[in-house]
């Protein structure tokens, strides 16, 4: 049996990795559960599932998640260093399925202890990228992709080397908003950018697919992965979501991974890995599907792609400020304090004032800069937030 452990069980991530679990129970021993506000789920599955430990991200859950696993054998914990205290439990294989920059510590533990990673989570490497490249090389730990993009570059690489690499493309479906007139934009709802053409995922990945900051992040994660410069990758606009990325190799020739748009094929490849098991995905029919289209991203409509790009220049804790901004850029949208647009410029206008600031960007990166970097960012989006209302 396999140790194994889910941070942020109970998101789109999360219930993907348990359905695969589920199927073959006997194989897995659970050693930590973890969500948020959802205890109910949380609780039903942990009980389920069997698992050592049950922590809810929010300490004034304690009591609910407790009263919800009462006599079941499970542990219950609650909050941030709960959170890393559950990453320190020994484990095979760990998810890391949290959202946002909060994933960054529990999977910061998971590499300290030697453990394998699973990685969701692609704020981690947006954030800490080299810092936590180096904690996985000094502890003989093991990061692998789950982000369908990098999952698909991962299996295009399998026996090739690094260095007849020559670029690395990344798809995108261009989310909810690819059709619409660049002047609608301004206009667009968070009811409106939360639904997705392909991918069933969680609401802050789905207005970020809409945005396109989350190919802006995966630009970022493809750097910081695969360990090229930013002039390697390439995004490419493909609306049937279903080649997830491309390699381009020094000959001329390019591997292309498809499959269908189900999450559930990259985190079983990452849980069978290094072998392929059967995975419970639609089969593609391509004669069926008839045309596969691609085309090249317009930058005026996705700002965010640019921003990036500057960002994997500029390094340093640029990819903390990128991250925090867009993070509270967009608990703002969805709050309806700003509009869809304001998102992408306010983030720029973050990371020009980090500019002005002057060396902030270029501390060392640590944890400790990361998040206080994180803080700063967050907390000059709401100033730009209150300066533009006002
Ligand atoms: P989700 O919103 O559905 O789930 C997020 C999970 O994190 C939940 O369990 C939630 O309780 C937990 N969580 C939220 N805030 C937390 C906090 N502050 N501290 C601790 N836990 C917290 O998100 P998702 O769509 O499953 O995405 C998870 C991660 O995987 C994200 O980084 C996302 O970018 C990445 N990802 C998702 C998909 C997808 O198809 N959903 C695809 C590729 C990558
Ligand atoms: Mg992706």
């Amino acid at each position: 049996m396999r140790k194994i452990s889910i941070f942020g069980a109970t998101g789109s991530i999360g219930q993907n990795t348990i359905d695969l679990i589920d199927r073959d129970p006997a194989s897995y021993d659970v050693v930590a559960l973890t969500g948020g506000g959802n205890i109910e789920k949380l609780a039903e599955d942990a009980r389920r599932l069997n698992a050592d430990v049950a922590v809810t991200a929010y300490e004034d859950r304690l009591d609910d998640l407790r009263t919800a696993l009462a006599g079941s054998g499970v542990k219950v914990a609650a909050g941030q260093n709960a959170l890393t205290d559950a990453a320190a439990r020994p484990a095979d294989w760990v998810m890391s399925a949290i959202v946002g920059a909060a994933g960054l510590e529990p999977g910061l533990e998971v590499l300290r202890q030697g453990g394998t990673l699973a990685l969701a989570n692609k704020e981690t490497l947006v954030c800490a990228g080299a810092l936590v490249l180096e904690t996985a090389k000094a502890n003989n730990a093991r990061l692998l992709p789950v982000d369908s993009e990098h999952s698909a570059v991962f299996q295009a690489l399998v026996g090739e080397d690094m260095s007849a690499v020559e670029r690395i493309i990344i798809t995108a479906s261009g989310g909810a908003f690819r059709d619409w007139p660049l002047n609608k934009l301004a206009h667009a709802t968070v009811e409106q950018a939360s639904s997705h053409p392909n991918w069933d995922m969680g609401q802050r990945i789905t207005i970020d697919s809409a945005s396109m900051f989350n190919k802006a992040l995966e630009l970022i994660e493809t750097k910081e992965f695969f360990g090229v410069s930013p002039d390697q990758i390439e995004v490419l606009v493909h609306p049937e979501s279903i080649v997830h990325a491309l390699v381009g190799f020094q000959d001329g020739a390019v591997m292309a991974h498809m499959g269908a748009p189900d999450m559930r094929h990259a985190i079983g490849y990452a849980l069978h890995w290094p072998d392929r098991k059967g995975l419970p995905v639609e089969r593609l029919n391509l004669g069926k599907l008839g045309q596969l289209r691609f085309s090249e991203p317009d930058e005026a409509r996705y700002p965010a792609l640019r921003l990036a790009r500057a960002v994997m220049e500029r390094g340093g804790l640029s990819g903390a400020v990128f991250n925090a901004a867009k993070e509270r850029a967009l608990d703002r949208f969805v709050a309806r304090d700003i509009g869809f647009l304001q998102m992408a410029e306010i983030v720029e206008a973050v990371l020009d004032r980090f500019e002005a600031a002057g060396g902030l960007i270029d501390a060392p990166l640590t944890l400790d800069n990361v998040l206080q970097t994180d803080h700063l960012a967050r907390t000059w989006v709401d100033d730009i937030v209150i300066q533009r209302a006002g």
